[in-house]
């Protein structure tokens, strides 16, 4: 294994520009398309995302170079960590030359979240080509629930065969997302749990969020965290773990026989925005510091008129400085039903 296989330490203090709240910016999540061939029930539902759907043309679309270029310029003022998003990414054509591409930035952790069914066919190109780790997305194990979710008709087994893939492309450990949501998939809680325990992959409880407008969320249908825990705790007990590093947004706890690790995310009973050191970059050159924003600041205009690195550099500083975010921790059933900006767009 050679010194670029491994994912850098990306625990060192952050250098760059603080927003208001004294965050640093750290993280940048890059949405490289805004399609995608699932229709999770809760992210892109069909009634909203059918056949009439008005997509991003392609013309819209952030290039390659000029992704790269502007990721270039995030890096110098901080960010550590990039994870490619979406939609889903792997439907973008030829990604493994944006990862490529991105790939040769110093000092990058480089991430890609994918909902696994097309993962089987691209892990050993995106692994050669300096991708770290994956993400896969996956509701449920049995499948009546999970195709229910996508709603798409995808079976389990194809995301089962793209987690196997990609952690025997050297990938892994693999992390694997679950959005709960309370009377859809609590069952698979413990289904998830007793699947990839023994395994070294990690299963993250997300809670069910308000993002985008189009997903009908009532907060009675987020299960919390913590209750996430002790059902899994009733039959695994489990211990917590400490974080690895400052801003993990994951909680992550062991099974105390040794059998693993389990992780949940509380976006909405236990906020972390005060930690929080993500910047979004839509799939148009949008720039959004925050997953519930209403409004993000145009890149591609200024990028596509030729301005140079400095006139990009003072705006992306002049955003970050004036950051205020904090949705979640003024989140009501009002503010859920605020326009906001669809999750697949602003990149998951
Ligand atoms: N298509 C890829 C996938 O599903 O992994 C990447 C994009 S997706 C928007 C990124 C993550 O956001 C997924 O893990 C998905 O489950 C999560 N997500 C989408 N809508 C959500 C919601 N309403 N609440 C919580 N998580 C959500
Ligand atoms: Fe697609 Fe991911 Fe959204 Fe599901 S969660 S619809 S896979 S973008
Ligand atoms: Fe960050 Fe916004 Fe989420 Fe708070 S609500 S953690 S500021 S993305």
């Amino acid at each position: 294994m050679s010194a670029q296989d491994t994912p850098p330490n990306t625990s060192a203090a952050p250098t760059g520009p603080r927003d208001t709240r004294g965050r640093p910016l750290r993280d940048l999540r890059i949405s490289v398309t805004d399609r995608c061939n699932f229709r999770c029930t809760y992210c892109m539902p069909r009634e909203v995302f059918g056949k009439d759907y008005a997509f991003l043309p392609h013309r819209d679309l952030l290039s390659f170079e000029e992704i790269t270029r502007l990721a270039g310029l995030f890096v110098a003022e901080g960010v550590q960590k990039i994870r490619l998003t979406g939609g889903e990414p792997l439907l973008r054509r030829d990604i493994d030359r944006l990862v490529a591409q991105l790939a040769t930035l110093p000092g990058i952790d480089l991430s890609l979240t994918t909902n696994g069914s097309l993962l089987a066919k691209r892990a050993v190109a995106l692994k050669a080509a300096g991708l770290h780790r994956v993400t896969v997305s996956l509701d449920a194990i049995d499948e009546a629930t999970f195709q229910k979710m996508n709603d798409a008709d995808y079976p389990v087994a194809r995301v089962l065969e793209g987690i196997a893939v990609a952690a025997a492309a050297g990938l892994g450990p693999i992390k694997v997302n679950a959005v709960i949501q309370r009377g859809v998939n609590e069952h698979a809680i413990l289904d998830l749990a007793r699947h990839f325990r023994g395994t070294p992959h990690i299963v993250r409880f997300i809670e069910f969020m308000d993002v985008g407008a189009s997903n009908g969320w009532r907060l009675d249908e987020v299960v919390p965290s913590r209750e996430l825990v002790d059902r899994i705790h009733a039959e695994f007990p489990l211990r917590s773990l400490q974080p690895q590093y400052a801003g993990e947004v994951a909680q992550r706890w062991a099974y105390e026989d040794g059998a693993g690790e389990v992780g949940v995310i509380s976006s909405v009973t236990q906020a972390f925005c005060s930690s929080c050191s993500r910047l979004r970059l839509s799939t148009d050159g949008q720039l959004f510091t925050c997953l519930f924003a209403q409004s993000g600041t145009d890149l591609r205009t200024a990028l596509r008129a030729g301005a140079d690195d400095n006139t990009l550099r003072d705006l992306l500083r002049t955003v970050w400085t004036a950051r205020t975010d904090r949705y979640s921790e003024i989140r009501t059933e009002d503010t859920a039903r605020q326009q906001k900006i669809e999750m697949s767009y602003i990149g998951g």
